[in-house]
């Protein structure tokens, strides 16, 4: 099959492709999505089979609004997705709830709840809209790779396995969705993302556990490598600039072709290739997923990243992507 990059001005194209129950990739404001038709099962298969996913890796959920919610969830909605969705919808958050019944098992990794969330980017919001349905879709790469941020890094993982990918230019935020299980009793923070904890607590007015730390909780799809470019990636996760510098140093006598992925402030360090990620945890965000994919471009021997690890906003998927994403891990 051939794959052909639309501008977005063509979105019609894969409307027709996803009504005749083929895949397609579109531009949202987190990362790209590789979607289907939710209602239909065995379209919604294929993303499994174009990712080289797991089946138990369940898809995220597509849709416009609550109402959207509603029709793929049992029952009415809890108080903390209701106070969610009114809070951050559209936009980078997830609900896990019970599912309808008429949720196909493809896209619930055959859990008994769903995961939905009501992208805010204009490209996404118009292909649900013109397809008339909600749309099951995970990030468009392979499995276990960075998540792409930019048509073109979608075509490098997928080349060849879908007919369309839509262009709507760089993601906005860059890293995934924030995941809040609210399907039993206490919220539970399944995966976090651009909506921070800090924040997400206050609109709640409660704790919001963390999974796997402080709950029984697992985000089904974490126990799979993510993230994770070709280079071995080395995160030098350290305040201190002076100790930053020699273990640089010695990860340079250890491979002789290391590339740095860091703040531009350590761009007078000589390394074969460097990719400035801003000096900020929000450019971070932006930036990981695009720079691993650029640097890994240069065939490094190592990827080396220095970051200092946050907790606030974004801070948390940072370190939860970084932390994924490395072999290694360098700390005072
Ligand atoms: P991706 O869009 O590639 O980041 O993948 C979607 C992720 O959403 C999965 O890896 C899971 O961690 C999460 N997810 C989807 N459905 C559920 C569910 N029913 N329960 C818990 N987590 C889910
Ligand atoms: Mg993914």
């Amino acid at each position: 099959m051939q794959t052909v990059i639309l501008p977005y001005g063509q979105l019609l194209l894969a409307v027709e492709a996803l009504k005749s129950g083929e895949i397609v990739a579109f531009p949202t404001e987190t990362v790209y999505g590789l979607g289907a038709n939710a209602w239909d099962g065995a379209a919604c298969l294929k993303i499994f089979e174009a990712k080289g996913r797991p089946a138990d890796n369940p898809l995220i959920v597509h849709v416009l609004d609550e109402a959207g919610l509603l029709e793929l969830t049992a029952g009415p909605l809890p108080d903390c997705a209701r106070k969610l969705v009114a809070a951050f919808w559209p936009g980078p958050l997830t609900v896990v709830l019970e599912a309808d019944r008429k949720v196909p098992a493809a896209v619930r990794g055959s859990l008994p709840t769903v995961a939905v969330r009501s992208p805010s980017h204009p490209v996404a919001r118009r292909l649900i809209e013109l397809l008339g349905a909600p749309v099951a879709a995970p990030s468009a790469n392979r499995s276990g790779r960075p998540s792409p941020t930019r048509a073109q890094d979608v075509l490098e993982d997928l080349n060849g396995r879908l007919p369309y990918i839509i262009d709507g230019g760089d993601s906005p935020v860059g890293v995934e969705s924030t995941i809040v299980d609210c399907s039993g009793g206490a919220p539970v923070l399944l995966r976090p993302g651009f909506i921070g904890r800090d924040v997400l607590q206050k609109v709640l007015g409660e704790p919001v556990l963390l999974a796997g730390k402080n709950t029984a909780h697992k985000a089904p799809g974490m126990k799979y490598t993510h993230y994770a470019p070709q280079a071995p990636v080395i995160w030098i996760n350290m305040k201190d600039e002076q100790r930053t510098l020699q273990a640089l140093d010695v990860l340079r006598k250890e491979y002789s072709r290391l590339a740095l992925l860091a703040p531009e402030s350590w761009q007078f360090y000589r390394t074969q290739a460097f990719r400035g990620i801003g000096q900020d945890v929000n450019a971070v965000a932006h930036g990981l997923f695009a720079g691993f994919r650029e640097l890994d471009r240069t065939h490094p021997d190592a990827i080396a990243v220095v970051w200092q690890a946050e907790e606030g906003g974004v801070g948390l998927a940072v370190a939860n992507r970084l932390g994924k994403a490395a072999s290694r891990q360098v700390t005072e």
